[in-house]
């Protein structure tokens, strides 16, 4: 089983390869990768022989998630799905519905190392990286669900996907394929806890994905205490490494603050935070965007929620400072347990 070949994390070119081994044409490949997007198992793919699927399947293996639970928003049609993997492990997607389609919001790895002290993720650390194969299935497995399509795609589910970052890589230009998903580079958010080293990698391969930071501070002090990677980066570094990103791709940055109650949510912050931000981009014409969302509660960590107000003032003095800022929507109340609490809950 451990030499399988994982055949839905594979290039069509890689296809193409494994063809020539087997002595199979070359357009064979193509037929197997377009067959694979669709979420088609090997004993699906009737066009090709019964005799090259049945070697397929003794060499490869399906990395395919499989729906485990599913929560659907009362409110709004949010769907939250549990998936679980080839060896038992789960992760966690969430379908939002906008009017200009479907966002799937997808999980990078088993669980997360990076320590944040409000997230539910990181709890029990890291597990392992999610392959390629992995993070493209959930998305071929919620379509396959939905019978919908989705359209964006947003890195910020279970994980970090910059510590996983050639899985990450392999996957974008899999989803971004024309034979395969076919999803825009500009239809695709990742999102980071602020691995510096991994922007500046990210940025060299000029796909023009968002970024998206997660910030949640406006100073070393504060961003040290709820977020241990801002040891070994600090926010100076990786202010840097995003305008430097913005240089390469020239795709805007957008800013993720969570407010905290007490921690990080009062005037002064929001003043520090604008200032911090103008003063990064002075020299760069790159726009920015700074989303805010109340933390969600997560019982382990002791942190909560202020009031909708908090957030409004908090808003209201950025964007008169120059800074535009939104108040993130809050979608699927309902069935949204704060990101990672779903795949916590099933474990114990
Ligand atoms: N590791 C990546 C992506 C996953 S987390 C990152 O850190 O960006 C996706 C977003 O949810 C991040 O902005 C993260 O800081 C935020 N988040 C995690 N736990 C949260 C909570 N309890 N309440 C609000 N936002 C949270």
């Amino acid at each position: 089983m451990d030499n399988k070949i994982d055949i839905l994390s594979l290039y069509p070119e890689e296809i193409e390869e494994l063809m020539g081994r087997l002595g199979e044409p070359k357009y064979r490949a193509m037929q197997i990768f377009a067959f694979l997007s669709k979420g088609a198992s090997l004993d699906e793919m009737t066009n090709i022989s019964k005799k090259l699927r049945e070697r397929l399947s003794q060499i490869c293996e399906m990395r395919l998630p499989k729906v485990e639970e599913k929560l659907v928003s009362k409110i709004d049609g949010t769907v939250k799905y549990l998936f679980s993997l080839i060896d038992g492990e789960c992760v966690e997607s969430v379908l939002m519905r906008y009017n200009h389609g479907n966002t799937l919001c997808v999980s990078s790895q088993v669980g997360c190392r990076m320590g944040c002290r409000f997230c539910a993720s990181t709890i029990g650390g890291r597990v392992r990286d999610l392959t390629a194969s992995e993070i493209l299935g959930q998305i071929i497995a919620a379509e396959r669900d939905t019978g919908e399509r989705v359209s964006n795609v947003v890195m910020m589910g279970i994980g970090e996907p910059l510590d996983n970052f050639d899985n990450t890589v392999r996957f974008l230009r899999l989803v971004n394929h024309e034979k395969g998903l076919n999803i825009g580079y500009r239809h695709i958010s990742l999102s980071t806890c602020g691995v510096v080293d991994g922007i500046y990698r990210l940025a060299e391969l000029e796909f023009p994905i968002t970024l998206s930071i997660s910030l949640h501070a406006s100073n070393d002090e504060k961003r040290s205490e709820i977020m241990p990677v801002n040891n070994k980066w600090g926010i100076n570094d990786l202010l840097t490494a995003c305008v430097d990103y913005y240089a390469k791709t020239g795709r805007r940055i957008s800013f993720e603050y969570t407010l905290i109650s007490g921690k990080n949510d009062t005037p002064e912050d929001a003043r520090e935070l604008a200032s911090l931000l103008r003063n990064a981009f002075a020299e760069s014409d790159a726009p920015v965007h700074v989303n805010l969302i109340r933390v969600n509660e997560v019982s382990e960590t002791g942190f909560s929620r202020g009031s909708r107000e908090s957030v409004d003032r908090f808003a209201d003095i950025l964007n008169r400072m120059g800074v535009t800022a939104t108040v993130r929507r809050r979608l699927g109340a309902d069935v949204n347990a704060a990101c990672g609490q779903l795949r916590r809950a099933k474990r114990q």
